[in-house]
Protein backbone atom coordinates (compact mmCIF):
# COMPACT_ATOMS: atom_id res chain seq x y z
CA UNK A 1 0.00 0.00 0.00
CA UNK A 2 1.69 3.64 -1.09
CA UNK A 3 2.09 5.47 2.20
CA UNK A 4 3.24 8.32 0.64
CA UNK A 5 1.04 11.51 1.42
CA UNK A 6 -0.06 13.15 -1.63
CA UNK A 7 1.99 15.72 -3.24
CA UNK A 8 -1.01 17.66 -3.96
CA UNK A 9 -1.40 18.21 -0.40
CA UNK A 10 0.24 20.04 2.32
CA UNK A 11 -0.13 19.96 6.18
CA UNK A 12 0.64 23.00 8.93
CA UNK A 13 4.64 23.20 9.97
CA UNK A 14 4.40 22.60 13.72
CA UNK A 15 7.53 23.95 14.00
CA UNK A 16 5.85 27.68 12.29
CA UNK A 17 4.98 30.12 14.75
CA UNK A 18 1.54 29.42 14.51
CA UNK A 19 2.16 25.63 14.51
CA UNK A 20 3.62 26.10 17.71
CA UNK A 21 0.36 28.01 18.82
CA UNK A 22 -1.66 24.93 18.16
CA UNK A 23 0.24 23.12 20.97
CA UNK A 24 -0.23 25.86 23.89
CA UNK A 25 -1.45 24.61 26.42
CA UNK A 26 -4.58 25.85 28.76
CA UNK A 27 -2.90 29.02 30.86
CA UNK A 28 -3.99 30.34 33.97
CA UNK A 29 -6.42 32.95 34.66
CA UNK A 30 -6.95 35.75 35.41
CA UNK A 31 -4.20 36.19 32.21
CA UNK A 32 -2.10 38.52 32.37
CA UNK A 33 -1.56 40.68 28.71
CA UNK A 34 0.07 43.61 27.50
CA UNK A 35 -1.35 45.91 24.62
CA UNK A 36 0.56 47.58 22.31
CA UNK A 37 -1.26 50.06 20.24
CA UNK A 38 -4.02 50.14 22.76
CA UNK A 39 -5.58 53.82 20.94
CA UNK A 40 -6.40 52.04 17.47
CA UNK A 41 -8.82 49.91 16.54
CA UNK A 42 -7.70 46.57 17.54
CA UNK A 43 -6.43 48.40 20.73
CA UNK A 44 -10.02 49.23 21.24
CA UNK A 45 -11.41 45.60 20.65
CA UNK A 46 -8.88 44.09 23.34
CA UNK A 47 -10.27 47.09 26.21
CA UNK A 48 -13.79 46.43 24.96
CA UNK A 49 -12.98 42.51 25.57
CA UNK A 50 -11.44 43.00 29.15
CA UNK A 51 -14.58 45.35 29.92
CA UNK A 52 -16.52 42.40 28.83
CA UNK A 53 -14.99 39.61 30.71
CA UNK A 54 -14.23 41.33 33.78
CA UNK A 55 -11.61 39.27 36.25
CA UNK A 56 -10.00 37.40 33.47
CA UNK A 57 -7.65 39.39 32.60
CA UNK A 58 -4.87 41.82 33.86
CA UNK A 59 -2.53 44.56 32.19
CA UNK A 60 1.25 44.98 32.06
CA UNK A 61 1.81 47.21 29.45
CA UNK A 62 0.10 49.58 27.34
CA UNK A 63 1.46 51.34 24.27
CA UNK A 64 -0.07 53.98 22.02
CA UNK A 65 2.01 56.41 19.85
CA UNK A 66 -1.25 58.73 19.41
CA UNK A 67 -4.03 59.71 20.99
CA UNK A 68 -2.73 60.86 24.99
CA UNK A 69 -5.79 61.65 25.72
CA UNK A 70 -7.31 58.11 25.13
CA UNK A 71 -4.22 56.78 26.64
CA UNK A 72 -4.51 58.78 30.08
CA UNK A 73 -8.28 57.29 30.21
CA UNK A 74 -7.16 53.86 29.78
CA UNK A 75 -4.05 54.04 32.03
CA UNK A 76 -6.90 55.52 34.72
CA UNK A 77 -8.77 52.51 34.00
CA UNK A 78 -6.61 49.36 33.67
CA UNK A 79 -3.95 50.53 35.83
CA UNK A 80 -0.96 49.04 33.73
CA UNK A 81 2.42 48.13 35.54
CA UNK A 82 3.91 49.91 32.40
CA UNK A 83 3.25 52.65 30.05
CA UNK A 84 4.94 52.95 26.29
CA UNK A 85 4.62 56.06 23.97
CA UNK A 86 6.46 57.67 21.17
CA UNK A 87 8.92 60.20 22.73
CA UNK A 88 9.08 62.71 25.33
CA UNK A 89 6.55 65.18 23.71
CA UNK A 90 4.00 62.40 24.41
CA UNK A 91 5.53 61.23 27.75
CA UNK A 92 5.25 64.77 29.15
CA UNK A 93 1.71 65.37 27.49
CA UNK A 94 0.65 62.40 29.46
CA UNK A 95 2.35 62.94 32.69
CA UNK A 96 -0.03 66.16 32.46
CA UNK A 97 -3.25 64.18 31.84
CA UNK A 98 -2.82 61.31 34.19
CA UNK A 99 -0.71 60.32 37.56
CA UNK A 100 1.53 57.57 36.52
CA UNK A 101 3.26 57.30 40.09
CA UNK A 102 2.47 53.52 39.65
CA UNK A 103 3.82 52.87 35.99
CA UNK A 104 6.75 53.11 34.30
CA UNK A 105 7.02 54.90 31.35
CA UNK A 106 9.05 53.56 28.13
CA UNK A 107 9.81 55.85 25.22
CA UNK A 108 9.90 55.28 21.51
CA UNK A 109 11.07 51.71 19.31
CA UNK A 110 13.13 50.29 22.06
CA UNK A 111 10.97 50.72 24.89
CA UNK A 112 8.14 49.21 22.75
CA UNK A 113 11.12 46.21 22.15
CA UNK A 114 11.55 46.27 25.62
CA UNK A 115 7.98 45.74 27.12
CA UNK A 116 7.04 43.19 23.85
CA UNK A 117 9.71 41.25 26.15
CA UNK A 118 8.17 41.70 29.26
CA UNK A 119 6.85 37.94 30.45
CA UNK A 120 3.43 38.09 30.12
CA UNK A 121 1.17 35.50 29.56
CA UNK A 122 0.28 36.76 25.80
CA UNK A 123 1.33 39.97 24.62
CA UNK A 124 -1.27 41.40 21.87
CA UNK A 125 0.43 43.13 19.14
CA UNK A 126 -1.65 45.82 17.47
CA UNK A 127 1.33 48.60 16.31
CA UNK A 128 0.28 49.35 12.67
CA UNK A 129 2.96 49.40 9.86
CA UNK A 130 6.49 48.11 9.57
CA UNK A 131 7.02 50.12 12.84
CA UNK A 132 5.95 47.36 14.90
CA UNK A 133 8.66 45.25 13.42
CA UNK A 134 11.46 45.72 16.50
CA UNK A 135 8.61 45.30 18.95
CA UNK A 136 8.12 41.39 17.22
CA UNK A 137 11.40 40.52 16.69
CA UNK A 138 11.68 41.64 20.73
CA UNK A 139 8.48 39.19 21.86
CA UNK A 140 10.24 36.57 19.59
CA UNK A 141 13.70 36.69 20.95
CA UNK A 142 11.74 36.37 24.72
CA UNK A 143 10.01 33.79 23.44
CA UNK A 144 6.63 34.94 24.35
CA UNK A 145 3.01 34.18 23.14
CA UNK A 146 1.80 36.71 20.96
CA UNK A 147 -1.55 37.19 19.96
CA UNK A 148 -0.43 39.39 16.31
CA UNK A 149 -2.27 41.72 14.53
CA UNK A 150 0.74 43.57 12.73
CA UNK A 151 0.85 41.40 9.96
CA UNK A 152 3.73 43.88 8.26
CA UNK A 153 6.05 41.28 11.12
CA UNK A 154 5.62 38.51 9.05
CA UNK A 155 5.27 40.00 5.68
CA UNK A 156 8.70 41.58 5.88
CA UNK A 157 10.48 39.67 8.27
CA UNK A 158 8.26 35.99 7.62
CA UNK A 159 11.78 34.34 7.62
CA UNK A 160 13.68 36.57 10.24
CA UNK A 161 10.75 35.70 12.62
CA UNK A 162 10.25 32.45 11.75
CA UNK A 163 14.53 31.44 12.14
CA UNK A 164 14.26 32.84 15.46
CA UNK A 165 11.29 31.40 17.04
CA UNK A 166 12.39 28.26 16.20
CA UNK A 167 15.47 28.87 18.52
CA UNK A 168 13.19 30.29 21.19
CA UNK A 169 10.09 28.73 21.16
CA UNK A 170 7.85 31.88 20.39
CA UNK A 171 4.35 31.03 19.32
CA UNK A 172 2.27 33.38 16.97
CA UNK A 173 -1.67 33.16 17.18
CA UNK A 174 -3.30 35.26 14.71
CA UNK A 175 -5.12 37.73 15.09
CA UNK A 176 -6.90 39.58 11.49
CA UNK A 177 -9.54 37.93 11.17
CA UNK A 178 -8.64 35.62 8.05
CA UNK A 179 -5.57 33.96 9.51
CA UNK A 180 -7.97 33.75 13.15
CA UNK A 181 -10.27 31.81 10.84
CA UNK A 182 -7.83 29.55 9.03
CA UNK A 183 -6.29 28.71 12.78
CA UNK A 184 -10.20 27.59 13.94
CA UNK A 185 -10.62 25.38 10.47
CA UNK A 186 -6.74 23.80 11.04
CA UNK A 187 -7.67 23.15 14.87
CA UNK A 188 -11.03 22.20 14.26
CA UNK A 189 -9.69 19.52 11.18
CA UNK A 190 -6.79 18.39 13.10
CA UNK A 191 -3.76 20.35 12.31
CA UNK A 192 -1.66 17.91 11.10
CA UNK A 193 -4.47 16.93 9.03
CA UNK A 194 -3.44 17.19 4.95
CA UNK A 195 -4.84 20.12 2.98
CA UNK A 196 -5.09 21.13 -0.60
CA UNK A 197 -6.17 24.73 -0.18
CA UNK A 198 -6.07 26.94 2.50
CA UNK A 199 -8.50 30.40 1.53
CA UNK A 200 -8.97 33.75 2.19
CA UNK A 201 -12.02 35.45 1.78
CA UNK A 202 -12.05 38.96 0.35
CA UNK A 203 -14.95 41.13 1.43
CA UNK A 204 -13.45 42.73 -2.39
CA UNK A 205 -14.48 46.37 -0.97
CA UNK A 206 -15.83 49.65 -2.47
CA UNK A 207 -14.77 48.83 -5.80
CA UNK A 208 -15.72 45.37 -5.97
CA UNK A 209 -18.66 46.35 -8.52
CA UNK A 210 -17.17 49.00 -9.99
CA UNK A 211 -14.51 48.27 -13.09
CA UNK A 212 -13.73 52.03 -13.84
CA UNK A 213 -12.41 52.42 -10.31
CA UNK A 214 -9.34 54.02 -11.25
CA UNK A 215 -10.46 57.44 -10.46
CA UNK A 216 -12.25 56.78 -7.48
CA UNK A 217 -11.53 59.30 -4.79
CA UNK A 218 -10.31 58.92 -1.24
CA UNK A 219 -13.76 59.45 -0.05
CA UNK A 220 -15.09 56.63 -1.84
CA UNK A 221 -12.27 54.57 -1.34
CA UNK A 222 -12.75 55.05 2.40
CA UNK A 223 -16.30 54.46 2.46
CA UNK A 224 -15.69 50.41 3.34
CA UNK A 225 -19.12 48.18 3.57
CA UNK A 226 -17.59 45.98 6.60
CA UNK A 227 -14.82 46.66 8.26
CA UNK A 228 -14.18 50.20 10.26
CA UNK A 229 -10.13 50.64 10.06
CA UNK A 230 -7.66 53.14 9.34
CA UNK A 231 -7.18 54.69 6.16
CA UNK A 232 -4.08 52.94 4.66
CA UNK A 233 -5.40 49.77 5.18
CA UNK A 234 -8.94 50.98 3.77
CA UNK A 235 -6.94 51.62 0.82
CA UNK A 236 -4.85 48.69 0.72
CA UNK A 237 -8.31 46.50 1.03
CA UNK A 238 -10.06 48.59 -1.30
CA UNK A 239 -7.16 47.60 -4.03
CA UNK A 240 -6.65 43.84 -2.51
CA UNK A 241 -2.82 44.66 -1.50
CA UNK A 242 -4.21 43.47 1.46
CA UNK A 243 -4.94 40.41 0.65
CA UNK A 244 -1.74 39.95 -0.84
CA UNK A 245 -0.01 40.97 2.35
CA UNK A 246 -2.35 38.60 3.90
CA UNK A 247 -0.99 35.53 1.72
CA UNK A 248 2.25 36.33 2.84
CA UNK A 249 1.33 36.70 6.28
CA UNK A 250 -0.73 33.10 6.05
CA UNK A 251 2.55 31.75 4.14
CA UNK A 252 4.54 32.45 7.20
CA UNK A 253 2.26 31.71 10.42
CA UNK A 254 1.40 28.20 9.39
CA UNK A 255 4.90 27.15 6.84
CA UNK A 256 2.95 26.46 3.84
CA UNK A 257 4.08 26.84 0.20
CA UNK A 258 2.35 29.65 -1.71
CA UNK A 259 0.43 27.25 -4.11
CA UNK A 260 -1.49 26.32 -0.76
CA UNK A 261 -2.90 29.52 -0.70
CA UNK A 262 -6.41 30.81 -2.50
CA UNK A 263 -8.16 34.07 -2.29
CA UNK A 264 -11.95 34.00 -2.81
CA UNK A 265 -14.34 36.94 -3.25
CA UNK A 266 -16.95 37.12 -0.77
CA UNK A 267 -18.84 40.37 -0.08
CA UNK A 268 -20.34 39.52 3.40
CA UNK A 269 -17.46 38.92 5.14
CA UNK A 270 -19.40 36.02 7.33
CA UNK A 271 -17.18 33.23 6.49
CA UNK A 272 -13.27 34.31 7.30
CA UNK A 273 -11.55 31.35 5.60
CA UNK A 274 -11.97 27.91 4.40
CA UNK A 275 -9.64 24.79 4.40
CA UNK A 276 -9.66 22.42 1.30
CA UNK A 277 -9.20 19.41 2.63
CA UNK A 278 -7.38 16.84 0.92
CA UNK A 279 -10.61 14.58 0.57
CA UNK A 280 -12.10 17.87 -0.62
CA UNK A 281 -14.12 18.55 2.40
CA UNK A 282 -14.06 22.20 3.08
CA UNK A 283 -14.11 23.23 5.94
CA UNK A 284 -15.26 27.30 6.95
CA UNK A 285 -14.91 29.62 9.94
CA UNK A 286 -18.12 32.08 10.20
CA UNK A 287 -18.82 34.94 12.33
CA UNK A 288 -19.72 38.56 12.66
CA UNK A 289 -17.47 40.99 11.25
CA UNK A 290 -16.04 42.17 14.49
CA UNK A 291 -12.82 41.84 15.48
CA UNK A 292 -13.72 41.57 19.29
CA UNK A 293 -13.71 38.02 18.51
CA UNK A 294 -10.24 37.14 16.78
CA UNK A 295 -8.55 39.32 19.12
CA UNK A 296 -10.50 37.66 22.48
CA UNK A 297 -9.83 33.95 20.95
CA UNK A 298 -5.94 34.66 20.73
CA UNK A 299 -5.89 36.25 24.12
CA UNK A 300 -7.79 33.45 25.72
CA UNK A 301 -6.35 30.43 23.53
CA UNK A 302 -6.73 27.78 24.06
CA UNK A 303 -9.29 28.54 25.81
CA UNK A 304 -12.86 30.11 24.74
CA UNK A 305 -14.72 32.54 27.09
CA UNK A 306 -17.88 33.40 26.39
CA UNK A 307 -19.05 35.29 23.44
CA UNK A 308 -18.17 39.17 23.19
CA UNK A 309 -20.59 39.80 19.99
CA UNK A 310 -23.73 38.42 18.99
CA UNK A 311 -24.02 34.78 17.35
CA UNK A 312 -25.12 34.68 13.55
CA UNK A 313 -28.91 34.55 13.61
CA UNK A 314 -30.47 32.03 11.17
CA UNK A 315 -33.78 33.03 12.45
CA UNK A 316 -33.69 35.66 9.11
CA UNK A 317 -32.14 34.57 5.90
CA UNK A 318 -28.63 34.87 5.37
CA UNK A 319 -27.22 34.59 1.59
CA UNK A 320 -23.51 33.68 1.10
CA UNK A 321 -22.09 34.29 -2.12
CA UNK A 322 -18.10 33.60 -3.15
CA UNK A 323 -16.90 34.91 -6.34
CA UNK A 324 -13.58 34.32 -7.58
CA UNK A 325 -10.97 36.82 -7.67
CA UNK A 326 -9.87 37.58 -11.52
CA UNK A 327 -6.29 37.79 -12.20
CA UNK A 328 -5.58 41.14 -13.61
CA UNK A 329 -8.94 42.80 -11.99
CA UNK A 330 -6.81 44.14 -8.94
CA UNK A 331 -3.09 44.37 -10.12
CA UNK A 332 -1.85 45.37 -6.41
CA UNK A 333 -3.14 41.80 -5.40
CA UNK A 334 -1.21 40.35 -8.64
CA UNK A 335 2.08 42.60 -7.55
CA UNK A 336 2.03 41.23 -4.23
CA UNK A 337 1.96 37.34 -5.45
CA UNK A 338 4.95 38.45 -7.55
CA UNK A 339 6.86 39.82 -4.27
CA UNK A 340 5.94 36.73 -2.20
CA UNK A 341 7.42 34.25 -5.22
CA UNK A 342 10.71 36.80 -5.14
CA UNK A 343 10.96 36.38 -1.43
CA UNK A 344 14.04 38.03 0.87
CA UNK A 345 13.24 41.81 0.56
CA UNK A 346 10.69 42.32 -2.02
CA UNK A 347 7.66 42.20 0.62
CA UNK A 348 9.46 44.86 2.40
CA UNK A 349 9.76 47.04 -0.78
CA UNK A 350 6.61 46.09 -1.88
CA UNK A 351 4.95 47.31 1.96
CA UNK A 352 6.83 50.17 2.26
CA UNK A 353 6.31 51.82 -1.53
CA UNK A 354 2.89 51.35 -1.08
CA UNK A 355 3.12 53.08 2.11
CA UNK A 356 4.03 55.95 0.38
CA UNK A 357 2.23 56.22 -2.62
CA UNK A 358 -1.02 55.32 -1.03
CA UNK A 359 -0.26 58.71 1.47
CA UNK A 360 0.03 60.29 -2.43
CA UNK A 361 -3.33 59.00 -2.96
CA UNK A 362 -4.59 60.19 0.17
CA UNK A 363 -3.30 63.39 -0.11
CA UNK A 364 -5.08 63.34 -3.43
CA UNK A 365 -1.70 63.96 -5.20
CA UNK A 366 -2.22 60.79 -7.65
CA UNK A 367 -5.29 58.85 -8.79
CA UNK A 368 -6.26 55.26 -7.56
CA UNK A 369 -5.14 53.90 -10.44
CA UNK A 370 -1.66 55.60 -10.62
CA UNK A 371 -0.23 53.21 -7.31
CA UNK A 372 -0.37 50.00 -8.56
CA UNK A 373 1.45 51.18 -11.71
CA UNK A 374 3.87 52.87 -9.47
CA UNK A 375 3.86 50.42 -6.91
CA UNK A 376 5.17 47.84 -10.11
CA UNK A 377 8.14 50.28 -10.73
CA UNK A 378 9.26 51.05 -7.11
CA UNK A 379 9.34 46.87 -7.68
CA UNK A 380 11.79 46.81 -10.02
CA UNK A 381 13.53 49.87 -9.18
CA UNK A 382 14.81 48.36 -5.55
CA UNK A 383 17.65 45.64 -5.89
CA UNK A 384 16.39 42.07 -4.64
CA UNK A 385 18.12 40.98 -1.93
CA UNK A 386 18.06 38.66 1.37
CA UNK A 387 15.93 39.81 4.31
CA UNK A 388 17.75 37.88 7.11
CA UNK A 389 18.55 40.67 9.23
CA UNK A 390 16.31 43.77 10.66
CA UNK A 391 19.10 45.86 9.46
CA UNK A 392 18.73 44.94 5.73
CA UNK A 393 14.71 44.83 6.18
CA UNK A 394 15.56 48.45 7.04
CA UNK A 395 17.56 48.94 3.99
CA UNK A 396 14.64 47.84 1.58
CA UNK A 397 12.23 49.33 3.25
CA UNK A 398 14.27 53.10 3.06
CA UNK A 399 15.19 52.49 -0.62
CA UNK A 400 11.38 51.63 -1.27
CA UNK A 401 10.40 55.02 0.05
CA UNK A 402 12.69 56.31 -1.63
CA UNK A 403 12.09 54.74 -4.73
CA UNK A 404 8.27 55.61 -4.90
CA UNK A 405 8.92 59.24 -3.43
CA UNK A 406 11.15 59.38 -7.05
CA UNK A 407 8.19 57.81 -9.31
CA UNK A 408 5.76 60.39 -7.44
CA UNK A 409 8.09 63.33 -8.28
CA UNK A 410 8.11 61.86 -11.93
CA UNK A 411 4.23 62.18 -12.18
CA UNK A 412 4.62 65.83 -11.76
CA UNK A 413 6.31 66.63 -14.66
MG1 LIG B 1 -7.60 40.72 7.46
Amino acid sequence: MRTEPDPRTFRVDPTSPAGRAFALLPGSWPRRVSVLGSTGTVGAAALAVFRAQPGRFTIDTLAAGARMRELAAQVKEFAPTCVVVRGDAERNELLQLTDLAKASVLVGAGGLAEAAAHPTDVLLHAVSGAAGLPATLGAVEAGRTIALANKESLVLAGELVDARARVTGAAIVPVDSEHAGLFQCLAGAGHAGRFRRLILTASGGPLRTRLDWADATPDEVLAHPIWKMGPRITVDSALLLNKGLEVIEARALFGVPLAAIDVVIHPQAIVHALVEMADHSTLAQLSLPDMKLPVQLALAWPDRLPAPIPALDFTRSLSLDFEPLAAGRFPSFDLARVAAEKGGNAPAVLNAADEVLVEAFLDRRIRLGDVPVLLASCLEAVPHGPADTLARIEDADRAAREAAREALAGTRS
